[in-house]
């Protein structure tokens, strides 16, 4: 690890000037991704701007009905708040399936949002990678891509986002709040992180010296009919193969809104909205969400470890829409939840 400088800073304004004032500097909140980053040398900042003593440590209501999750939040207070879990009990799933109750202690929300990849060819300054060092090549495309995405990839890159929280997220339609050396914007989730094109090394779309200070969700959780499942190569501490939030409108039978969303697949968590549009005014059925599906998939392009990707993650679409529409079981039984996926 190279030595570096590090500011503890007690404001935005100050962390913004402080940043601003450093060439090769970094934010830190939690630091569970950077830290790791700065000891394999990925990263090489010269200095830190600190941001555990900003006041971003809050979750409070907004005046829509919404709710607004403070970037210094852990991810811990997160899934265990007692708001997330009665109204977006989606977010509270996805949260409490990732890394280990230590790392999500220590996790931001911010920083759950800004982490990089984990294919290992990132972190191994040994071999060709077009995210780490651009122009240099993509080893995963001829090795070990099993971890690899198999949607939005480019020639320059195959790797995959490894959030379960942002997955959620955008099933949430989420609202990125940020603060930088031209203001305060807001970013509709579904802009923030980016697919790979040819500069792979931009995971997302925050501007030079922006940080995050808030996440927004809307009034509407789908605490009535979500689901996140997350298939997994172990039953704790891994990231996903492929994982898959839903949030569902109902009126009886019949979907009335549909929001989905896939990790594990894909530069950034994946949403199809023409996708969600086959399941809207639809009685739910195996077979809709089997071409639903299918339709997700249509041009997934699979590597020689992960190809079986596409077939799993169409049984998980599946699975994961017959799951957040059983919740309602007990007032609206229905025969279909009973029959083969
Ligand atoms: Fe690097 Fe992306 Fe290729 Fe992995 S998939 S080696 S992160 S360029």
């Amino acid at each position: 690890m190279n030595s570096f400088t590090l500011t503890q800073v007690d404001s935005v304004a100050a962390a913004l000037a402080d940043r601003a004032s450093h060439d090769q500097s970094a934010y830190l909140s939690g630091g569970t991704n950077l830290v790791d980053l700065m000891k394999y040398n990925v990263t090489r900042p010269g200095h830190l701007t600190s941001l555990s003593h900003l006041p971003l440590h809050h979750i409070e209501a907004l005046p829509d009905g919404g709710l607004r999750l403070g970037a210094l939040v852990t991810n811990s207070a997160t899934a265990y708040d007692a708001q997330v879990q009665a109204r977006y009990p989606v977010l509270s799933q996805s949260i409490l399936s990732g890394a280990t109750p230590q790392l999500r202690n220590a996790a931001t929300d911010g920083g759950n949002l800004n982490q990089r990849t984990r294919c290992p060819y990132f972190y191994d300054l040994a071999t060709p990678c077009n995210k780490r060092e651009p122009g240099t090549g993509c080893s995963a495309l001829t090795g070990y891509n099993r971890g690899c995405g198999v949607l939005g990839t480019s020639e320059s890159c195959i790797a995959t986002h490894h959030s379960d929280m942002c997955v959620a997220l955008a099933v949430l339609e989420a609202v990125v709040r940020v603060q930088g050396p031209s203001g305060e914007r807001t970013i509709r989730f579904e802009d923030y992180h980016r697919l790979p094109g040819n500069t792979p090394e931009v995971d997302n779309t925050l501007q030079p010296g922006e940080l995050v200070v808030a996440i927004d969700l809307p009034a509407q959780g789908y605490a009535e009919h979500f689901t996140y499942l997350k298939v997994r190569d172990r039953t704790s501490y891994a990231f996903a193969t492929v994982s898959v939030a839903v949030g569902l409108e109902m009126a009886g039978d019949t979907i009335t809104r549909a929001r989905f969303a896939l990790g594990g697949v894909a530069h950034k968590p994946w949403r199809d909205q023409e996708a969600e549009k086959m399941l809207e005014g639809q009685p739910a059925s195996p077979e809709l969400f089997r071409r639903v599906a299918a339709k997700v998939f249509a041009e997934a392009k699979g590597y020689p470890y992960n190809a079986f990707k596409i077939e799993l993650g169409q049984r998980a679409i599946v699975r994961a829409l017959r799951q957040a529409v059983a919740m309602d079981q007990a007032r609206n039984p229905n025969a279909f939840l009973n029959s083969n996926p």
